[in-house]
């Protein structure tokens, strides 16, 4: 683990995105590897204190893409961070988003009746404003565009 790693994990955002993503990882481990061994998660994060005391127990196949979410979200170069979905930034590895996408997928729904039903609220505003925003910019850019071409003419 580097300084740098433990100094991002004291930022607040940091720490609380890091603890939804493995949480949300751990519902989606508890459904779709009832069969494994699934311990709680040993990771840099972990061993900082990040989780608290309830560290989110994974399989060891889960943990490795928390392991490496952790080091994305930590080293995150945006501020303040878009939706990784939205991001255009792409710092994951293709197979780390798709599973990504494929455990958010199914935990993200699921997550209302594991506490985290105010994150779950919290993202769904978010990304409602970041659609609007998106939608603004779009439209700014279509009436300059628009501009340039009355200009030509
Ligand atoms: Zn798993």
């Amino acid at each position: 683990m580097t300084g740098r790693f433990a100094e991002r994990m004291r930022d607040k955002k940091v720490r609380a995105d890091t603890r939804i993503v493995a949480g949300l990882a751990a519902i989606y481990c508890a459904a779709k590897h009832k069969d494994r061994e699934r311990l709680p998660l040993e990771s840099d994060a972990s061993r900082l204190g990040v989780y608290g005391r309830r560290v989110p127990k994974l399989c060891e196949e889960c943990a490795a893409h928390i392991r490496y979410a952790e080091k994305r979200r930590a080293y995150c170069p945006r501020d303040p961070k878009p939706f990784c979905a939205h991001c255009d930034t792409h710092c994951y590895k293709r197979d780390e988003s798709e599973w990504q996408r494929q455990m958010m997928t199914y935990a993200g729904p699921r997550s209302m009746w594991h506490g985290y039903a105010i994150p779950g609220i919290k993202h769904a505003l978010e990304a409602r404003k970041w659609k609007r925003e998106m939608a603004r910019r779009a439209d700014r850019e279509a009436r300059s565009a628009g501009n340039t071409n009355d200009a030509a003419r």
